[in-house]
């Protein structure tokens, strides 16, 4: 087997621990990609790999994403993750959390746990008794952390306005059509905010009952999930699945502005140059979903630091994604380098390896 430092996704990894406890018969790999800027956030992942390579290719690759995400946040935290390597049944048992807690508790601070596929807030709970160094707790209501969804709406909702404004020179969404792929948590917030300011939607879900009803909620129409990416609009905004921009899809595409929060939408890098080449601005999506990593990044700095963040820090952190995207957006214009290669050169430059 070759060293898996010699592998494209090493990308120059600070640490990376394999954590092996007899006992519970946990197996995992904490990532830390860069701490840099703080301490390594970034979930951990239950999942059963078919092989160890694998996981360790899913760890470095999501280490380092979210070196990149935190850092575009604004977060004094650098970048990790962590993958537990489950048997095919995925068992989980209460050991195996608190050994993983133990093993989080020995990086002493350097990498911040959340929670990730395969993993509840019950088992944030669990792992918390072990170490303080874990985001997403349950909050009480009102402060800062908790569900992190609504504030990820908010911040897309924030980076859509930014993209009509820059695109289509329009201060506000009035009469803006949007079409909203995934009615979930961060769809549906970002459908209810585009449609209080008189956008006017088509929204889609692989649960059609979920369309119908935030349809009716918001005034919209609901469409098939075959229609939503080639129907006529002015912003499309994928809020469900990853890996949906491709050589296949972005012909497709009917629109001026790609921009929801879905996480790695583009199928590979050089879809993001597709894009571009077609005319249609993209919102890098690390970049325009972070309101949800701010609020629960801040719920655990608040913690640690023993200095809870309010909601006005809280939305005003939020409030300058806008800023961000903008940026990007005016180095893209100058550079002729699409959208997605500036925010990761701009993420490569904050954690100090421009
Ligand atoms: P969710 O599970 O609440 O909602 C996802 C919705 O997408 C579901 O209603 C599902 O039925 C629908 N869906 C799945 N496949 C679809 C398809 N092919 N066409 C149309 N609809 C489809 O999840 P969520 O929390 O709203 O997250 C949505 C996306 O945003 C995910 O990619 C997630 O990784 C990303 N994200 C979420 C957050 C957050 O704070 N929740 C933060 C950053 C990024």
């Amino acid at each position: 087997m070759a060293a898996f430092w010699t592998e494209a996704d090493w990308d120059e990894h600070e640490q990376v621990e394999l954590v092996h406890d007899r006992e519970s018969g946990l197996t995992a790999i904490i990532a830390l990609h860069s701490t840099h800027l703080g301490p390594a956030a970034g979930g951990t992942r239950f999942w059963h790999y078919a092989d160890p390579s694998a996981a360790m290719r899913d760890a470095l690759r999501l280490s380092r994403g979210m070196s990149y995400k935190n850092a575009m946040a604004g977060l004094p935290m650098g970048g990790g993750k962590a993958v537990v390597l489950l048997d095919e049944n995925r068992t989980k048992t209460p050991e195996m959390l608190a050994a993983f807690g133990k093993a989080v508790n020995d990086l002493c601070g350097r990498y911040v746990t959340a929670e990730d596929v395969g993993a509840s807030e019950r088992d944030m709970v669990e792992i918390s008794r072990q170490t303080i160094h874990v985001c997403g707790l349950p909050v009480e209501e009102g402060a800062v952390g908790g569900d992190p969804g609504p504030f990820t709406a908010m911040g897309i909702f924030l980076g859509i306005k930014a993209a009509v404004a820059h695109r289509l020179g329009r201060a506000d969404l009035d009469g803006v059509r949007i079409a909203l792929q995934g009615c979930g948590s961060v769809g549906g917030g970002v459908a209810r905010l585009a449609a209080s300011e008189g956008a006017v939607l088509k929204v889609s879900d692989i649960d059609s009952v979920r369309a119908q009803d935030l349809a009716a909620q918001i005034g919209g129409e609901a469409i098939s999930p075959d229609a939503i990416m080639s129907t006529e609009c002015d912003v499309f905004s994928p809020n469900a699945l990853g890996a949906i921009l491709d050589e296949r899809t972005i012909p497709t595409l009917n629109c001026a502005i790609v921009a929801g929060g879905a996480n790695n939408q583009l199928f590979r890098a050089e879809h993001g140059k597709l894009l571009a080449e077609r005319g249609i601005l993209y919102a890098p999506d690390y970049v325009i979903n972070a309101g949800g990593i701010i609020d629960v990044g801040l719920e655990y700095l608040g913690r640690r630091d023993g200095k809870p963040y309010s909601m006005d820090d809280l939305r005003e952190r939020i409030g300058q994604i806008p800023d961000r995207l903008t940026a990007i957006w005016r180095e893209s214009e100058e550079t002729g380098i699409s959208a997605d290669a500036v925010a990761d050169r701009m993420a490569q430059r904050l954690i100090g390896r421009g």
